[in-house]
């Protein structure tokens, strides 16, 4: 089954509103030509208008880097999927390994997020991955199948049509060192796996797998070339327009 490459800018803590909107304008031109390959920016929640706009009317679509499990009520600092909805928003990243080592964010609290977003209408991208010192301890696989399975407790096939699964070894996040594109393709096996014994066959072979972890123009075509790879998650290399377009246009 073909899968249709998916490539994401995650911006994480940059850009004000007015440089989200200066740098997705010159984005959307670079890459006006792309068809084979979905794009996402997730800038912050202060620049998601910004972004909306700039991107109206092309190829680049916006998404949240997080979303509140809560429709309303106190839960200081958050903002629910509906808030984001009315932005004009598309996508919300759940799990990210960030919220995770920073601001406690657990399996179920990724599950409940991620279920808010889809009961919205939004579209996730949902965060696994392990640490360097579970992958020394060879526990990669069951790191994710745990993250996999708790995250989507509950979710139904219908549902992860609009799930993508993002694999980022935390190890490799920002820091320059990429797992080889055999690795993280061997793991990126083991999560497709592990949807096929949730779901089936069927869903297995349609979820769409990215790749996070300091992915660039050297080695998207490599990453993206597995199997199992079905595009990336991208932080650093998708701050610059220019870099983030090598990036996508080798990999597709
Ligand atoms: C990320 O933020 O999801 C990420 C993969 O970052 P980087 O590309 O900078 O490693």
């Amino acid at each position: 089954m073909a899968r249709k490459i998916i490539i994401a800018g995650n911006w994480k803590l940059n850009k004000t509103a007015a440089e989200t909107a200066a740098v997705i304008t010159e984005l959307k031109g670079l890459v006006a030509d792309v068809t084979a390959a979905e794009i996402v920016i997730c800038p912050t929640f202060t620049s998601l208008t910004a972004a909306v706009e700039a991107a109206a009317g092309s190829n680049v679509q916006i998404g949240a880097q997080n979303v509140a499990w809560a429709e309303s009520g106190a839960f200081t600092g958050e903002i629910s999927a509906e808030m984001l909805k009315e932005t004009g928003v598309t996508w919300a990243i759940t799990g990210h390994s960030e919220r995770r080592q920073y601001f406690n964010e657990t399996d179920a609290t990724v599950n409940a997020r991620t279920k808010a977003a889809l009961k919205a209408g939004l579209k996730v991208m949902l965060c696994v991955g392990e640490t360097l010192e579970e992958r020394e301890d060879e526990i990669t696989n069951a790191v994710c199948e745990i993250q996999i399975r708790r995250g989507l407790k509950g979710i139904s096939a219908e549902d992860m049509a609009n799930i993508v699964i993002a694999y980022e070894p935390v190890w490799a996040i920002g820091t320059g060192k990429t797992a080889t594109p055999e690795m993280a393709d061997e793991t990126h096996k083991a999560c497709r796996d592990v949807v096929e014994a949730i779901y089936g066959i069927e869903v297995a072979e349609a979820v769409r797998l990215q790749y996070g972890g300091s992915m660039k123009g050297a080695n998207s075509a490599q990453l993206v070339g597995q199997t199992n790879i079905d595009g990336g998650l991208v932080g650093g290399a998708s701050l610059v327009p220019s870099d983030f377009t090598a990036l996508i246009k080798n990999a597709i």
